[in-house]
């Protein structure tokens, strides 16, 4: 049976670290950390994230700062807003909670982002340090997988990685990390032939295609470690993801479990990324480099 990466598990250790840590140089910065959570108009799945991430600041110590425009808010009025946050020295992170109503261009939205406030690590700037290995907010999904690997013992360096998906959120992102950490890394999309063959191969499967159950048993190689990125709600009720759990947890090595795999460790690197933008901003030792490698 696959060992479970329990990402619920690890994100409470993580939170426990971050509220040591604010704990300890609240007194030196003069103030908590701050983010600041932007949501336009009314998308049900949406505000639970909200909420959630609002309950996870409120656990380690971090302010949030929540507003709520509605779906008819002229763009120029989002960017104001997203400016104010950015002018505001009370604010280290600014999430813009993502989809945006129909209508919206969310590019030049998430490039308002001042990049030191870019707790989602999503602006260009971002990106590009990720891809030259510079340090800054590292995207919160695929940086969450990397940490959950790596705390289970599964160590990407010469392993054969294999992503499915090239999202800029959460694929393309994945794949520079694993390389970064020395995996030799291929990517599928949808224009993959033969997916099985390649996937196959993986020692380590991150599955990111947003397809529910789509990977079974003839997609995993025996012995390998697979994180399930994707989310859905099923027709009868609760939530699966991309991977056919029951078909592979008798065969991979490690799997994580959809929900408590990504979705908590999410979360949990939003507040890792504001609470190292607050400790560069007064020159203060974070110690949480390990997870934003
Ligand atoms: P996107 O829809 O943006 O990207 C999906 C990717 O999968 C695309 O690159 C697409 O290829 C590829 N793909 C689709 N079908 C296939 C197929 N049949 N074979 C191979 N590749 C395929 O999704 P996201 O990256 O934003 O999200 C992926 C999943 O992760 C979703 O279920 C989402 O809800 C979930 N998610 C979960 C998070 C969490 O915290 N747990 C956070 C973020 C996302 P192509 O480029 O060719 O179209």
């Amino acid at each position: 049976m696959a060992l479970r990466l329990d990402g619920k598990a690890l994100a409470k250790q993580v939170e426990q670290r971050l509220q040591a840590l604010v704990t300890a140089n609240q007194s030196q910065a003069g103030r908590p950390p701050g983010l600041a959570l932007l949501r336009v108009g009314d998308d049900p799945a949406s505000g639970v994230y909200v909420a959630n991430k609002e309950k996870a600041c409120a656990r380690v110590g971090v302010i949030s700062v929540g507003v709520h425009l509605p779906a008819e808010t002229p763009p120029s009025d989002v960017l104001r807003q997203l400016q104010l946050f950015n002018d505001d020295d009370a604010v280290d992170g600014i999430l813009l909670q993502l989809p945006l109503p129909a209508g919206f261009d969310e590019a030049p939205l998430l490039e308002a982002i001042d990049p030191q406030k870019d707790a989602d690590g999503l602006h260009t700037l971002n990106l590009g340090r990720l891809l030259k290995g510079e340090p800054g907010p590292r995207s919160c999904t695929p940086a969450g997988v990397m940490a959950l690997l790596r705390s289970n013992g599964f160590d990407p360096a010469g392993k054969r990685a294999v992503v499915v998906g090239r999202s800029i959120l959460v694929g393309q992102p994945m794949a520079l990390m694993l390389q970064a950490a020395n995996a030799t890394v291929s990517v599928a999309h949808s224009r993959t032939s033969d997916l099985a063959a390649l996937t196959q191969q993986a020692e380590i499967l991150v599955v990111a295609a947003g397809r529910p159950g789509m990977l079974g048993s003839e997609h995993v190689r025996p012995g390998a470690a697979v994180v399930d990125v994707g989310i859905h709600r099923k027709p009868e009720g609760g939530l699966c993801g991309d991977v056919r759990a029951e078909e592979v947890e008798s065969i991979a090595a490690a799997l994580s479990p959809v929900p408590g795999g990504v979705g908590p460790m999410t979360v949990t690197m939003l507040l890792v990324n504001t609470v190292i933008a607050w400790c560069r901003r007064y020159g203060m030792e974070h110690g949480l480099d390990d997870l934003i490698v």
